[in-house]
């Protein structure tokens, strides 16, 4: 059986081959795109390889999961992202452990977490999360409600705006992606014209495992991939991975 450790630096230099390709292809750096990787189903010992392997920006789509983590990794010099819904009431014991709340998908959130940030004297940097599918089962913004949020946001002292957030709609493969991460470049671009002062909108989060090649050729600046680079190291790790399940599960 091949060692995890082995198993995930292959991954990792598969995956940032591919985003590096795929940023020539845009004509950008690859430093212009940053990793984050999903770690909600993999196991404790994987990520510890991903980290060690150089990775140090991680993301979790599930706030209890993401504390319970943070705790156990903290002698691993991690960034962490959250990047699924976070509800009101978690928002006071996550808020000190991210980097970036990147899915801002309510003008009620933001203000919430305007309120408690300011009471932990923090400023979040967040990304506003976008339905570009129409999906009725995606979270986030309607397309015409960011640009009017915007300046409502730009009040805010505790809360800064970096970017736009999207999931490609599940149905229509990567043609289908494609045309929603491109939908999601056109918004912004249309927007950061006549953005307000302190307001920045120069992170685009878009795609992964299955599309993050086509997101990066639309314009993304961070992808969040979590099954490429765990693939093959979860038959090691499961137990622990199990466990993590259970102990990070809701209610
Ligand atoms: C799980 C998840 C990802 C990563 O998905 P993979 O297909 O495993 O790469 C990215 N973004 C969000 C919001 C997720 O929940």
């Amino acid at each position: 059986m091949p060692d995890v450790s082995e198993r995930i630096r292959d991954n990792l230099a598969r995956v940032r081959q591919q985003m590096a390709d795929a940023a020539a292809r845009s004509d950008r750096a690859a430093e212009q795109v940053r990793l984050v990787a999903v770690t909600k189903s993999a196991g404790e010992v994987a990520i510890r390889a991903l980290v060690q392997a150089g990775c140090h920006e991680l993301g979790e789509n599930r706030p209890q999961q993401l504390w319970q983590r943070a705790a156990r990794l903290a002698d691993l010099p991690i960034r962490w992202h959250m990047i699924g819904t976070l509800q009101k009431n978690k928002i006071r014991r996550t808020l000190p452990l991210i980097q970036m709340l990147q899915s801002a998908d309510s003008p009620s959130l933001v203000e919430a977490v305007e309120r408690i940030a300011a009471e932990l004297s923090l400023r979040v940097p967040i990304l506003l999360e976008v339905n570009v599918s129409g999906e009725a089962s995606k979270h986030g913004l309607e397309p015409p409600a960011v640009g009017p949020l915007l300046e409502e946001l730009a009040r805010l002292e505790h809360v800064e705006v970096r970017g736009l957030m999207c999931m490609a709609g599940v149905e229509g493969g990567l043609e289908r992606a494609r045309r929603d991460f491109a939908a999601l470049r056109g918004l912004r671009d249309r927007l950061r014209s006549a953005c307000p002062d302190r307001v920045w909108l120069d992170a685009l989060s878009m795609g992964m495992s299955g599309d993050f090649e086509v997101a990066i050729e639309e314009g993304a600046t961070i992808v969040r991939i979590g099954s490429a680079l765990f693939e093959g190291a979860d038959a090691q790790t499961s137990e622990v991975s199990q466990t993590s399940e259970v102990e990070g599960a809701e209610g």
